[in-house]
């Protein structure tokens, strides 16, 4: 028989047993996941796995409720905490302030047990909503739509980064231009959207061709950039030639047949006192040299 689906995870913190037992039944009876805890510290323990909803007893053996309202309050993505305790007036308040949710008068009435976990667990589900639709919303944002790479605005903080890291720390920093070569005719003969498949299948080569730790970026319309943290020279060097070789052959498949398509590189080394700037316009040159010396070659920039 499939799983009825959960109305939430809720971890119950209480010291005495009846108590809990009391809670855990009532919460189950709805469709509650239900986690039991007796002290604070197994509190804190056991919300390192996600819940939806805590209810905390604030006099507890260990340490006092408050307490771990405040180490769940430092999580990333809180649980809202529902108070439980004798004294609603007394106790409210600072609870309040301290970041709980909602507060109960103990023993709490089964009704307005389940309304009140019920809409805690309903605002941590939007909170989580949001909070995936924010990641994505941020993912979108550093994606170029057509190659699926980092887009030029990712690519350069990323590249602002990196550079200041390097410079600190003494590390090594490589970054190539790529640019596909007489781009303009395949558009001019077989349209853009044969271009663009083009483009998707030259990153797609391009990203194959790069270590894990290196990034690829579409930096504009024909024009890639690799920056490859840690490269050596002779590893800058290797990467970009087989970039050049990855492009050049086999020809692309496209929906108007196969295409012959080359690309030309430039790249450079990171100095002591350039910025990200200075380094894209140097590897850019090598780039420009590249082009002058007919093009489908690597150049490197030679400081
Ligand atoms: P070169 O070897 O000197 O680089 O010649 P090129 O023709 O590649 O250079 P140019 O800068 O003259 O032309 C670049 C062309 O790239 C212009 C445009 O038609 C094409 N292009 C730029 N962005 C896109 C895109 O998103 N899709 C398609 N299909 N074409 C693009
Ligand atoms: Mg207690
Ligand atoms: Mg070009
Ligand atoms: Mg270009």
């Amino acid at each position: 028989m499939p799983e009825a689906a959960s109305s939430g995870r809720v971890l119950v913190v209480d010291d005495v047993e009846s108590v809990r037992y009391f809670l855990e039944q009532s919460l189950s009876h709805y469709a509650f996941e239900v986690i039991g805890a007796s002290t604070g510290r197994g509190a804190i323990e056991a919300v390192s796995h996600p819940v939806d909803a805590v209810l905390l007893d604030l006099e507890l053996p260990d340490i006092s409720g408050l307490e771990v309202l405040d180490a769940i309050q430092l999580m990333a993505h809180p649980p809202p905490v529902i108070i439980l305790t004798g004294a609603v007036d007394r106790d409210a308040p600072a609870c309040l302030s301290r970041g709980a949710h909602d507060f109960m008068a103990k023993p709490p009435q089964l009704e307005e047990l389940i309304a009140r976990v019920g809409a805690a667990v309903r605002v941590k589900r939007l909170q989580d909503d949001l909070h995936s639709v924010n990641l994505q919303l941020t993912e979108q944002a550093m994606t170029d739509p057509l190659t699926n790479l980092a887009n030029r605005r990712h690519g350069f903080s990323e590249l602002e980064r990196l550079v200041s890291a390097s410079q600190r720390y003494e590390r090594s920093l490589a970054v190539l231009i790529a640019d596909l070569d007489r781009f303009k005719g395949v558009n001019d003969a077989h349209g853009h959207e044969v271009g663009d498949q083009c483009l998707s299948e030259s990153a797609r080569r391009l990203t194959h061709a790069v270590r894990a730790s290196d990034l690829p970026v579409r930096w504009g319309g024909e024009e890639f950039v690799v920056l490859m943290p840690d490269a050596s020279r002779e590893h800058a060097d290797e990467i970009a030639e087989r970039i050049r070789s990855a492009v050049a052959d086999p020809p692309f498949a496209t929906t108007a047949g196969p295409l012959a398509l080359t690309m030309s590189l430039g790249w450079a080394m990171l100095t002591d006192s350039e910025t990200g700037h200075d380094l894209i316009a140097r590897a850019d040159a090598a780039l420009y040299e590249a082009k002058r010396r007919g093009r489908n070659v690597v150049v490197a920039d030679p400081a």
